[in-house]
């Protein structure tokens, strides 16, 4: 069985398509954003040549994850809360200035604190997708979304994605 397969962040990628010169099985597809996950064999050549670092080799069974305390859960929820705040209160600045320096450094507060909040997320066991959390996230989609095909992804991914906390 495969261990590992290959996923782009098309945010990050600039379709220089060096990863399909070098994909040996043309799973690799920058037209749809997507590598075919039926044809990856996961030997990462593309992720090597990428000079985005947009790709990245992830595993089909993610390890169990390490129990977190609640408290140490609940200070993480804490600063999450926070670096939102921040991150909100940032965005008012930017958009309510002239003065193009303050602007500019508005954004850059804005931005890390969104990276923080993201990384301080996973850390509290969100955004893991092995996670029970995630699972919760996910249902929660599944009966509260009206878009039929956010539904139908978040169904698929609930399949695809066993919880092992
Ligand atoms: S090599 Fe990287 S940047 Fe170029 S097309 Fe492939 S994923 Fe995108
Ligand atoms: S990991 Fe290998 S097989 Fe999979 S898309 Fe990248 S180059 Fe192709």
């Amino acid at each position: 069985m495969k261990k590992m397969r290959a996923i782009r962040n098309i945010r990050l990628c600039t379709k220089d398509c060096l990863c399909l010169y070098v994909c040996p099985t043309g799973a690799s597809d920058t037209e749809n954003g997507q590598i075919d996950a039926t044809k990856c064999i996961g030997c990462g050549m593309c992720v090597q040549s990428c000079p985005s670092h947009a790709l990245s080799l992830v595993p089909y069974e993610y390890p169990a994850q390490q129990v977190k305390e609640p408290a140490m859960i609940d200070d993480l929820h804490r600063l999450i809360s926070s670096k939102s705040k921040q991150e909100s209160a940032m965005r008012y600045l930017k958009q309510h200035q002239q003065d193009p320096i303050i602007m500019q450094l508005a954004q850059a507060i804005e931005t890390s604190n969104r990276v923080m909040a993201e990384d301080l997320a996973r850390e509290a066991g969100y955004m893991l997708p092995q996670s029970q959390n995630t699972h919760t996230l996910l249902q929660m989609i599944i009966e509260t979304v009206d878009d039929e095909n956010i539904k139908k992804m978040a169904k698929e991914l609930v399949k695809l994605l066993p919880v092992n906390d």
